[in-house]
């Protein structure tokens, strides 16, 4: 459910930018998200196909690129994908680490006509 108020914020963002750059409709939005922040592809586009008809960007494509989860190593500085739950550097074995990848969240860009 959590996917609603987001799938709001990309209208908002969205339609602004088309309206600035005097679009007549947008065909494609391509979304950043990563995996960390456990937004689901499916329900933002359900949103989106609930909330889109009647704006500029009805009948728009929404590309996903998603980004792996990535952590830095606290105690040895190794970068890695922890795998599922197991957050354990694969170099000395420690648990977790500071997350450099995987939180983001944002429109990349859109493609009008
Ligand atoms: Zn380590």
């Amino acid at each position: 459910m959590h996917e609603l108020p987001i799938t709001e914020e990309i209208m908002r963002i969205v339609t602004a930018h088309a309206q600035q750059a005097g679009a007549t409709r947008v065909t494609a939005i391509n979304l950043v998200i990563g995996d960390l922040t456990s937004f689901i592809d499916d329900s933002i586009q359900f949103y989106f196909e609930l909330l889109s008809p009647g704006t500029l960007a009805e009948g728009a494509t929404l590309h996903f690129r998603r980004i792996k989860t990535r952590f830095r190593c606290r105690r040895c500085g190794q970068e890695f994908e922890p795998e599922g739950r197991n957050w354990i550097c694969p170099a000395c074995g420690a648990l977790g680490g500071d997350v450099i990848a995987g939180k983001e969240f944002y429109v990349e860009s859109i493609e009008v006509v």
